[in-house]
């Protein structure tokens, strides 16, 4: 049967990826978390110097693109691909609020945007994948037989991420995390190039009350229903 192209969109720390990375093992296809991408970018400007406060030096940024290398390995213990930045796994460095904090203005830069998009799309060429961020739907994958747009209140989101952190044994502050989720809804609405919107063809899933087996199940019956099984 024909693999299709999935792309899942919405608004920050949503539940996209946990949706999109049990769809993706339970039909067999390659799940991509394309935040992670311009979270890798994010990590590098911070740990080359090239984020100083909340300054980043687009020019020396631009120029070092050609050396930021982003590829994923499937970790079979995680059940989900690790992000590995210039061949080192960087998959928990990604997502510390430091990183959450500066990520939005970098993924709003053009040139980021272009490098990234091209990579997504190279990634996807053959279909049978499942990707996950703000412009899959819209500017990634633009014909992607199935498109969801997930969305949830920002305090449940930022409720979300507090105790994914606290597990985690990072310390963290609640009202620091609604305000950096409210900031980077802002910023992903309202930039220049490829904003977060939900594309016209998009299913919405408002999942604030669901749980996430409600969610993996809604997830595999749009998605049988759509390759018509
Ligand atoms: O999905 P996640 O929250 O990890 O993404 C981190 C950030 O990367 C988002 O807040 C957004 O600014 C940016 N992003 C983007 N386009 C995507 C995926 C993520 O601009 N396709």
């Amino acid at each position: 049967m024909k693999k299709i192209t999935i792309a899942i969109d919405g608004f920050s720390s949503c539940g996209k990826s946990t949706m999109a990375k049990d769809l993706a093992r339970e039909i067999g296809y390659v799940y991509v978390d394309s935040g992670a991408m311009y979270r890798a970018v994010t990590l590098f400007a911070l740990e080359h110097g090239i984020i100083d406060g909340d300054k980043i030096d687009e020019e020396r940024l631009r120029q070092e693109m050609q050396n930021i290398e982003i590829a994923f390995r499937f970790n079979p213990e995680r059940g989900r691909p690790d992000t590995y930045l210039n061949g080192v796994r960087v998959e928990d460095r990604i997502r510390t609020l430091e990183v959450s904090s500066h990520v939005s203005p970098i993924a709003a830069l053009g040139f980021v945007r272009e490098e990234m998009v091209r990579q997504q799309q190279r990634m996807g060429q053959e279909g049978g994948i499942i990707m996950d961020g703000r412009d899959i739907g819209t500017t990634v994958f633009p014909k992607a037989e199935l498109k969801i747009f997930v969305t949830a209140s920002a305090e449940i989101r930022a409720q979300r991420r507090y105790d994914e952190l606290t597990a985690k044994g990072e310390p963290c502050d609640m009202a620091e995390i609604l305000r950096n989720v409210e900031e980077r809804d802002y910023i992903d609405t309202h930039r220049d190039i490829s904003p977060l919107r939900q594309a016209e063809d998009a299913i919405i899933l408002d999942n604030s009350h669901l749980t996430i087996e409600d969610q993996k199940q809604w997830l595999l019956d749009i998605f049988h229903k759509t390759v018509g099984e």
